[in-house]
C-alpha cells in the first residue's frame, strides 16, 4: 500500500505533538516513535522548506568553533559525523577540505593547532586526518593564487540537508507516525493533564482538533513566536536570528575537494563542488529582525561571497556569475554574544511543565550534523512524563535505503548499474544517492527508460515523481525539483510547467 496512504489515519488523541517538519522536529519525531510514543508531526509547509534546505550541508565538527571553545559541540559533532556516516551513505559522504593558510590572517602553528585538536576531538577515526600541503606543488593548489604556497588539508563531510530530513520522516512514519504537511499548528492550550490543539490544513483551510499528552515546539526560527504565542507560555529562553546566504556558480576549479578560505574579517568562506557541475559558496551572517520566513540574499551579501572568491582563486567571479541562490535563518539560543559569528552553534532544550503534566520542550538552536543527538537529548528530557518509555535506539540505525553493506556507496551503485543496466550512468548514480537502495522501489520491474513513463529534464521520470509524491510527501515542483532534489538547476521552465501539469492531474484523479 502506499505510504502516504499507509500511514495511520489521524487520530484525535496523541501522546506528543511535534510542531514543525525540519530536521529537529523529524529527527525528534522518529526518536519518540521508535521509543512506543504515539506521534502527530504536523508542517506548516514542505518538509525542509526553511532553514534545513538552506544550509552549507556539512556534517561537520565545526573547525572554527575551536576558537570559541565550544569543545562540547565539536566532540558531540565529531562523533555524530562518524554515526551519521554509517547510517545514510547515501546522502552522505566524506569531503577533503583545504585550508590555505593566508598571509597577516591566522598564523600557520595556529592552523596546525586547531587541526591537532580537531582530530583527536573526532576520536573515532573512520576518516583521514588532517596534514600540511605544499600548494606550490599539490594539484589542491592549481587553482588558487600563487601568493598561497602553503595550507592543510582535513576531513569533514558533505549531507544533502532536505533529504535528511525527509528520511528522518519516512522512518518516523514506519514507526507509527503519522506526518501531516501543509498543517499548521494554530494554537495550543493546556486542558486537563495534556494539550489541545488546533489544527489547519493550509490548503482547503479545514481546522481540526488533536490532544496530546506533550507538545514539542521544532518551529525553527518560529520557536519564540510559537512558544508565546500559539502556545502562550512565557519563557526567559529567546531565539536569536541570524541569516546565511549563498551562491552557486559554474563550477570553479577540477577535482572533489572543497576550500575553506580564511578573510580578513575573520570569518570563513567555503567553496565546495556541488551536484557535478557547480561550486557552492557560502555562507553570510547576517543579523535578522524582520518576521521569520521566506528569505533572500541582498546585492552586498552576492558581493561579500564574489569578493571572497576572488581573493583566493585564479578565476574571477562577478554577480553575474551566480546562477542560483539560496539563504536560510538561523535560529540561535541567543547567549548575547555581540558578534553574529560569534553567537552559540550549541543547542538549548527548555522545558516548561504544569504540575509535572501537560509538558512543552523547545528548541534553540543546533546543527543539522547534531539532530540526533539533539533528539535523543529531547526525549530524555521528556522521560518523566512518559514513565515506560523504551531505550535510546537511533544510535545505530540506519536511516531509510541506508542498508548498504559495510556503508559502501561505490559498491551499491555498481550493483545497481549490473542490475538495471538500461538505466544511464548518471540516472542510476543520481537514484543511487539520493534514494539509496530504495532506489529499487522507483525502477521496479522496468526494462527499459520508457517503462518508467514521462521523462522530464535532468533525468526525472513520472515513476519517480509518483514515487516522491506517495513516499515522501511531494506536492508541488518546487518540492522536487529544488528540496527532494536539486533538478532545478537542470530544468527548463518548459520542463516544470509539465511536472506542475502532471502533479495537478494526480492530485485530481486522487
Ligand atoms: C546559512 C546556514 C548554514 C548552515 N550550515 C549548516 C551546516 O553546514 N551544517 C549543520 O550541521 N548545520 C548548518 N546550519 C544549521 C541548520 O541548518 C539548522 O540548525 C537546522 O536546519 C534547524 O532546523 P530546525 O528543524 O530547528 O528548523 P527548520 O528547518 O526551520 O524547521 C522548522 C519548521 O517548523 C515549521 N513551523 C513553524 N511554525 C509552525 C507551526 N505553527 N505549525 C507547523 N509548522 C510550523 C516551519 O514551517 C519549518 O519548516 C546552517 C544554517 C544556516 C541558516
Amino acid at each position: 500500500m502506499p505510504a502516504a496512504t499507509r500511514q495511520r489515519e489521524p487520530s484525535d488523541a496523541y501522546d506528543l505533538l511535534v510542531i514543525g517538519g525540519g530536521i529537529n522536529g523529524t529527527g525528534i519525531a522518529r526518536d519518540a516513535s521508535g521509543r512506543g510514543l504515539s506521534v502527530l508531526l504536523a508542517e506548516r509547509g514542505d518538509l525542509a522548506g526553511f532553514t534545513s534546505s538552506s544550509s552549507t550541508k556539512l556534517i561537520h565538527g565545526g573547525l572554527r568553533y575551536l576558537e570559541y571553545y565550544e569543545f562540547r559541540l565539536v566532540r558531540e559533532a565529531l562523533a555524530e559525523r562518524e554515526r551519521l556516516l554509517r547510517q545514510a551513505p547515501h546522502v552522505i559522504w566524506p569531503l577533503r577540505f583545504v585550508l590555505p593558510h593566508d598571509e597577516g590572517l591566522r598564523p600557520a602553528w595556529m592552523l596546525r593547532l586547531g587541526l591537532f585538536l580537531y582530530d583527536h576531538l573526532a576520536r573515532l577515526r573512520t576518516l583521514p586526518g588532517s596534514k600540511s600541503v605544499d600548494l606550490r606543488t599539490s594539484p589542491y593548489g592549481t587553482p588558487l593564487q600563487k601568493r598561497l604556497t602553503k595550507g592543510f588539508v582535513y576531513s569533514d563531510c558533505w549531507v544533502e540537508d532536505s533529504r535528511l530530513v525527509v528520511l528522518n520522516a519516512m522512518d518516523a512514519r514506519e514507526r507509527g507516525a503519522t506526518v501531516l504537511t501543509r498543517t499548521g499548528v494554530v494554537s495550543a492550550r493546556r486542558e486537563g493533564d495534556g494539550w489541545v490543539a488546533t489544527l489547519r490544513d493550509e490548503r482547503t483551510g479545514t481546522e481540526r482538533t488533536v490532544r496530546a499528552k506533550a507538545v514539542v515546539n521544532a518551529a525553527g526560527p518560529w520557536v519564540s513566536a510559537t512558544l508565546g504565542g500559539t502556545l502562550g507560555i512565557n519563557s526567559r529562553a529567546a531565539v536569536r536570528l541570524i541569516k546565511g546566504s549563498h551562491i552557486v556558480v559554474k563550477r570553479l576549479f577540477p577535482g572533489d575537494q572543497a576550500y575553506i578560505l580564511q578573510q580578513p574579517d575573520k570569518r570563513i568562506i567555503f567553496a565546495i563542488p556541488y551536484e557535478r557541475d557547480f561550486t557552492l559558496i557560502g555562507t553570510t551572517d547576517v543579523p535578522y529582525d524582520g518576521e521569520p520566513g521566506p528569505v533572500s540574499i541582498s546585492p552586498e551579501e552576492t558581493d561579500y561571497l564574489c569578493g571572497c572568491i576572488n581573493r583566493s582563486f585564479d578565476t574571477r567571479i562577478t554577480p553575474a556569475d551566480v546562477v542560483w541562490s539560496y539563504s536560510g535563518v538561523r535560529p540561535l539560543y541567543d547567549d548575547a554574544a555581540e558578534n553574529a559569528s560569534a553567537v552559540t552553534r550549541d543547542y538549548v532544550l527548555d522545558v516548561e511543565d504544569q504540575g509535572g503534566k501537560a509538558a512543552v520542550l523547545s528548541v534553540f538552536g543546533g546543527k543539522i550534523t547534531t539532530y540526533r543527538r539533539l533528539a535523543e537529548h529531547a526525549i530524555e528530557k521528556l522521560k518523566p512524563f512518559f514513565p515506560g518509555l523504551k531505550p535510546a535506539w537511533t544510535g545505530e540505525a540506519v536511516l531509510p535505503g541506508g542498508a548498504m553493506k559495510d556503508a559502501d556507496f561505490d559498491s551499491f551503485l555498481a550493483k545497481l548499474q549490473a542490475e538495471k543496466p538500461f538505466l544511464p550512468a548518471e540516472t542510476a548514480r543520481r537514484l543511487a544517492r539520493a534514494y539509496g537502495t530504495k532506489a529499487r522501489e522507483i525502477v521496479g520491474t522496468a526494462r527499459s527508460m520508457a517503462d518508467l513513463g514521462d521523462m522530464f529534464d535532468g533525468g526525472l521520470t513520472a515513476a519517480e515523481v509518483d514515487y516522491l509524491r506517495v513516499e515522501e510527501w511531494a506536492v508541488t515542483a518546487e518540492d522536487i525539483l529544488w528540496r527532494r532534489s536539486k533538478l532545478g538547476l537542470r530544468t527548463s521552465p518548459e520542463s516544470a510547467s509539465r511536472l506542475t501539469a502532471y502533479l495537478d492531474r494526480k492530485a485530481e484523479a486522487a
